[in-house]
């Protein structure tokens, strides 16, 4: 192509909130063989809701709820967000005594007054949280967290973290005092477009992958929902640069979908790596596309204007 033609269709990606830097990425779009997907946050919205909780103790679930939200509350993970939400959610509208005693908790700033003191807060990367409240130790988290923290996961709760999870939710550990306390459950509805997008790759030829920080049974729920059926969990961010080197080997040419912190070590050993416009800074910043409606579609787009400005459709 022309290096007029490559301009033009930089354009026609601009024009359409595809962000294309450089006519290398451009190029290489054409052929590739795999496209990996995040799941949080790319394939799913992101936006996360509580469904569930069960407390497994005599605690009360206002109480219950106050721990769980402090001890998430230093944390940025999407994960904290929707269960500080929720908790704060259900202590100035749900519980009722929060309603009487409270001056005017609705003005009250987000993290004052109802939240419990944190002491040596710490975030587990792939894991959860650990923290200190009334002098005990709090976990919040996967398996993983609450095994290698030496808490035991009763029957119970596993079996309901197997429920949660065959139904395409994420099941949340909470342990206080070196016991397992309780369970929530998080949902994250998959994007609108997703299941459409993998089909069309799919026909285009193109392999579609999934790739998550999440448990095995929970990443499986939701690729079979959305139709991907390679499927790689419980990777760490490490990993998932890991998993695209691995499709590299025998020379394919590898794209990742991401948005995440997580994502950028992935996003930058991809051949071609697409950021999705709403994801972190670091993600934008790794990636060789930025798809600034946040829409899937926009990754058959990109490919598809590869192929038509270098026409070597296959
Ligand atoms: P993803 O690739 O889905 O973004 P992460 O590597 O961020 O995954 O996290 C992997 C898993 O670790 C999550 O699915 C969750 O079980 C657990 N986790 C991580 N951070 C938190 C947190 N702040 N609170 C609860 N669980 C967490
Ligand atoms: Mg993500």
């Amino acid at each position: 192509a022309t290096p007029t033609a490559v301009m033009v269709a930089t354009g026609v990606g601009a024009n359409n909130g595809v962000l294309i830097k450089g006519g290398d990425a451009l190029e290489r779009a054409q052929m590739v063989k795999y496209v990996v997907f995040d799941k949080t946050g790319t394939l799913t919205q992101g936006r996360a809701t509580v469904s569930s909780v069960k407390v497994f103790t005599g605690m009360e679930r206002g109480d219950f709820l106050t721990l769980v939200a402090s001890a998430e509350a230093s944390s940025e993970h999407p994960l904290a967000k929707a269960i500080v939400d929720y908790a704060q959610h259900f202590h100035f509208f749900v519980e009722p005594s929060a309603m009487k005693d409270s001056k005017s908790p609705r003005k009250e700033s987000k993290f004052s007054g109802w939240l419990l003191d944190v002491l040596d807060f710490s975030a587990i990367p792939g894991r959860g949280v650990q923290c200190f409240i009334h002098g005990k130790r709090v976990l919040v988290g996967n398996r993983k967290l609450l095994t290698e923290s030496g808490v035991t996961i009763s029957t119970e709760a596993e079996n309901f973290m197997v429920e949660l999870e065959e139904s395409a939710k994420t099941g949340i550990l909470v342990a206080y005092d070196e016991t397992l306390i309780g369970v929530l459950g998080v949902a994250d509805p998959l994007k609108r477009e997703a299941s459409v997008v993998i089909e069309g790759l799919t026909k285009m030829g193109v392999r579609p992958v999934m790739v998550t920080g999440d448990n095995l049974r929970t990443a499986l729920a939701v690729a079979k929902e959305v139709g991907i059926e390679d499927v790689r969990a419980e990777v760490m961010p490490a990993g998932k640069a890991d998993v695209i080197r691995s499709f590299q080997k025998d020379g394919s040419i590898v794209a990742m979908v991401g948005d995440g912190i997580n994502d950028s070590p992935a996003l930058a050993a991809a051949d071609v790596g697409m950021a999705i416009g709403a994801g972190t800074d670091i993600a934008i910043e790794a990636a060789d596309y930025v798809l600034m409606r946040n829409n899937l579609e926009d990754v058959i787009t990109a490919i598809d204007l590869s192929r038509k400005t270098f026409s070597r459709i296959r």
